[in-house]
């Protein structure tokens, strides 16, 4: 899919032309910031900055864009000029050091594809900022855990931008499974996935994007079964079909797979970049159900429960959300829920989900 399909599949569907349209960061109060809003300077400037970020900055109480790091000078000019940026806050990646001296950049949004979020990381952190790095967090645990340490040892703040964590549909069903309003959660069925066009781009580059479609959308489904269990797998059962062995040379097509929890709580997902309209979840449990369908898109999230209750809680920006709430944990010295910690978790798991492919067979994690 082309990088605009994708935003519009993201952004658009049947079923979200029904849903209200809201104003204002709704869902999630967040406390108004004391002094000035911070500063934040988006590293990457491609459809997901342009399109998403840079408005949703807009919409916070909190944040601003303050800056640019981009490898494109054009890109460079033309973000200028549209958001009146001084020149001194215009970066390339190789001059991303002289933020040190930037007083007006407190965070670096990192989002480059997913191998070279480390070395943006590791730049922001050197030159004192607190860094906010796209999901999936980088492509091993070990890179998760240098960006971890590099962060740490800046004695700065780290965190993911897992957008799902801060809406409230979401949260809604987190609060559902918690308090087992509907019976105990015993069986997810949680599934993302979008037809890819564009056969050049990098998310079906094994070095920049570490794997296809796993890597990319089926980490939402990971991050559903963990949020509603509140566990971390201790199984894992996986298996990969590819339709397409050429434009999927060197990442995933679809994968299947399926993941135990402590609590007896089971998984399953399917992943795709092969189908458009799999974007939902469904949560079965001991009197019903409930889930959210669609879960994963921009905009117009909702679902129902067994008991005939619609889940419909408006939100305007789950981005301008995250960000609002990681500049809340800076001005507040608190942790935030979308850790480095919780960003390599993810990818340790996904990485036993491409290992019990390999292995084609189910893998322990306890
Ligand atoms: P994109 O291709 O639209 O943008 C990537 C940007 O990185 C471009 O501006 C490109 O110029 C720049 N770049 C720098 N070095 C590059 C290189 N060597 N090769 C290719 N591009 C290079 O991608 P995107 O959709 O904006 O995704 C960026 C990140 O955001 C990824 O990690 C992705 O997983 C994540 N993402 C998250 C969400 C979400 O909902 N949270 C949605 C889309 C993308």
């Amino acid at each position: 899919m082309h990088h605009k399909s994708r935003r519009q599949f993201l952004t658009s569907s049947a079923a979200l032309a029904a849903a209200p349209l809201l104003a204002g960061v709704a869902g999630n109060a967040i406390a108004q910031a004391p002094g000035r809003k911070l500063g934040v300077a988006l590293c990457g400037l491609g459809s997901l900055s342009t399109n998403q970020i840079a408005p949703a900055l807009f919409k916070t109480r909190n944040c601003r864009l303050a800056g640019i790091v981009t490898g494109t000078p054009s890109k460079a000019e033309e973000w200028k000029k549209k958001y009146n940026l001084p020149a001194d806050s215009v970066y390339d990646y190789k001059t991303m050091n002289r933020m040190a001296d930037n007083k007006d950049i407190d965070i670096v949004y990192v989002v480059t594809p997913n191998a070279l979020h480390l070395e943006h990381a590791l730049a922001a952190a050197a030159a004192g900022k607190h860094v906010f790095c796209e999901k999936p967090m980088e492509i091993s645990v070990e890179r998760c855990q240098q960006m971890i340490d590099a962060v740490k040892k800046a004695g700065k703040m780290l965190g993911v931008g897992y957008r799902c964590q801060f809406e409230p549909n979401h949260l809604e069903c987190v609060r559902l499974a918690k308090e087992k309003v509907l019976g105990e959660v015993k069986i997810i069925d949680a599934n993302f996935g979008f037809g890819m066009g564009d056969p050049t781009q990098w998310r079906l580059k094994r070095d920049l994007a570490g794997g296809g479609s796993l890597m990319d959308v089926g980490i939402y489904c990971l991050q559903t079964a963990r949020m509603l269990t509140g566990e971390d797998p201790v199984w894992i059962n996986a298996a990969e079909v590819k339709t397409d062995a050429v434009k999927f040379r060197e990442v995933d097509e679809t994968v299947l797979w399926q993941m135990k929890f402590p609590s007896g709580v089971v998984s399953n997902s399917v992943c795709t970049y092969n189908a458009n309209g799999l974007a939902g979840f469904r949560a079965a449990t001991t009197r019903g159900w409930f889930g959210l369908e669609p879960a994963y898109f921009y905009n117009g999230n909702r679902g129902r429960r067994s008991d005939n209750t619609e889940i419909n809680i408006p939100v305007s920006d789950q981005f301008a959300l995250e960000l609002e709430d990681f500049a809340d944990c800076i001005i507040n010295k608190k942790p935030t829920r979308v850790s480095g910690e919780m960003g390599l978790a993810d990818v340790k798991f996904l990485m036993a989900i491409y290992e019990s492919i390999k292995k084609g067979r189910p893998v322990s994690l306890v």
